[in-house]
C-alpha cells in the first residue's frame, strides 16, 4: 500500500479525469425526512458537486450495482423449431464507485468470499465485480453503526483507493495501479511522518465516537447452545416478515429464481430474484411444504446464517454492523438488541 495526500482542489480534478470515461456511481441527497434530515442513496452521477462527500449512511447499499434486485440469468427463444439460450452477464461498461465507507466495502469483501471464492462461484456477480474501481472515504459513526464491533470500521483490502479528510487536505491510500495511474494526474505528495501521526489521530477520535456496540465474544458457541431459547419466539412477535431488514442489508445474497414462458409458447426468461428468508415461503419447496413456515425460525435463521454458518464456513461474521436493517425495521428490532438478548435470556 502507498500513502499520499493532495490539496482538497485536488479531488474535482480526479472526478473529472475518471468521470470523463466511466461511469461513475456515488452518495447523492435524494430527499428529506419528516426531521428534514438527508436520505442519501448511491446514484449515477455526472458532477462533482452533486456527491455528498460527508453523507451518512445510505438507506440502500449500493448493491443493486452488482447484485440487482431482479436479474435475467439467462432467456429463449424458439427459431426453426428449436430453442436458443442467451445468456447475457448484464454488464456494459465498468462502473466507478466513489465514496464507499469502509463497512460497504467489508460488505463487498464477504460477498466475494461466497459469491467469488466458493465452489460454485456466480458469474453474473463475478462479472460486474472485476469491473468495479471503488474509492473508499471516511466516515463519522452514526447512533446506529455497530461496525466497530464486527470489525468493519476500517477497510485493509478491497478498494482501489481510499480517501481520509485531514482537515486541510486529504491522505490517500492507494492498493491497485490503475488508482496509482489515475493519481499521476493530480499534484500529490508522499505523506510525511506528521499525515501518518495526523492520520492516527483522525482513526482515534472515530473510535470514540461509536455509541452502539456488541460483544461478539464466543457468539456462535452462545448461539449453540441458545437454539431453543424462549427470546426467539419473542422477537418472532414482534417480527411483520416483511423482508425490509434484508433488502436493506448490504451482504443479504439470498435469492429465488423464477421461470417464465411467454404466452405465444415463442420464448423463456430464467429471472434471478434477491429474496429474504424472513418472508413466508422463503422456504417453501415443491409439492407447498415450507420448512419454516414460523416467523421466529425465519427470523432465527437470519441471524444463525449471519453470525453462526457463515463464520463456521469463513471464520468471519456475515454483518458489518451498518445498523440499516435496525434503522429500518417497522417493528425496531435492531441486531444489537437480538445478540443482548440472546445472551441475558430476555428481550427486556
Ligand atoms: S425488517 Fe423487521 S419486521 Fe421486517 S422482516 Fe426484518 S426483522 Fe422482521
Ligand atoms: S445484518 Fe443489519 S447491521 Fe448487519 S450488515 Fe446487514 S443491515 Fe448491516
Amino acid at each position: 500500500m502507498l500513502f499520499k495526500t493532495f490539496a482538497k482542489e485536488e479531488l474535482k480534478i480526479l472526478f473529472e479525469i475518471i468521470a470523463a470515461h466511466n461511469r461513475v456511481v456515488g452518495p447523492v441527497e435524494k430527499a428529506r425526512d419528516r426531521n428534514n434530515k438527508p436520505i442519501y442513496a448511491f446514484e449515477d452521477v455526472h458532477e462533482f458537486h452533486d456527491i455528498q462527500l460527508n453523507y451518512t449512511t445510505t438507506k440502500l447499499p449500493a448493491k443493486r450495482f452488482f447484485l440487482p434486485f431482479k436479474e435475467d440469468l439467462s432467456t429463449f427463444k424458439i427459431e426453426d423449431d428449436k430453442w436458443q439460450k442467451s445468456i447475457d452477464y448484464n454488464i456494459d461498461r465498468p462502473v466507478v464507485f466513489w465514496g464507499l465507507h469502509a463497512c460497504d466495502i467489508n460488505a463487498l469483501n464477504k460477498l466475494d468470499k461466497v459469491l467469488l471464492h466458493s465452489v460454485y462461484p456466480m458469474p453474473y456477480y463475478a462479472a460486474k465485480r472485476k469491473n468495479m474501481f471503488i474509492i473508499g472515504i471516511d466516515c463519522e459513526p452514526q447512533p446506529f453503526c455497530f461496525c466497530r464491533s464486527m470489525g468493519a470500521d476500517t477497510a485493509l483490502h478491497g478498494f482501489d483507493l481510499f480517501i481520509t479528510d485531514l482537515g486541510e487536505k486529504y491522505f490517500v491510500e492507494i492498493l491497485t495501479d490503475t488508482a496509482f495511474n489515475f493519481l499521476r494526474e493530480l499534484k500529490t505528495a508522499d505523506a510525511l511522518e506528521e499525515d501518518h501521526i495526523l492520520y492516527m489521530k483522525k482513526v482515534d477520535e472515530k473510535k470514540k465516537q461509536f455509541t452502539a456496540r456488541i460483544d461478539t465474544t464466543d457468539l456462535t458457541k452462545i448461539l449453540d447452545m441458545e437454539f431453543q431459547s424462549e427470546v426467539w419466539h419473542q422477537w418472532g412477535d414482534k417480527c411483520l416478515s416483511c423482508g425490509s431488514c434484508s433488502n436493506v442489508c448490504p451482504t443479504c445474497y439470498c435469492y429465488g429464481v423464477e421461470e417464465t414462458v411467454n404466452i405465444d409458447l415463442k420464448g423463456a426468461r430464467k429471472t434471478k430474484m434477491l429474496y429474504s428468508c424472513n418472508v413466508i415461503d422463503f422456504a417453501e419447496v415443491a409439492g407447498g411444504h415450507n420448512f419454516r413456515p414460523l416467523r421466529h425460525n425465519r427470523l432465527k435463521y437470519r441471524y444463525y446464517h449471519k453470525h453462526r454458518g457463515f463464520v463456521e464456513a469463513f471464520e468471519e461474521s456475515l454483518c458489518v454492523g451498518c445498523g440499516r436493517c435496525g434503522e429500518t425495521c417497522l417493528a425496531g428490532i435492531t441486531v444489537s438488541e437480538v445478540i443482548a438478548s440472546v445472551k441475558t435470556g430476555s428481550k427486556e
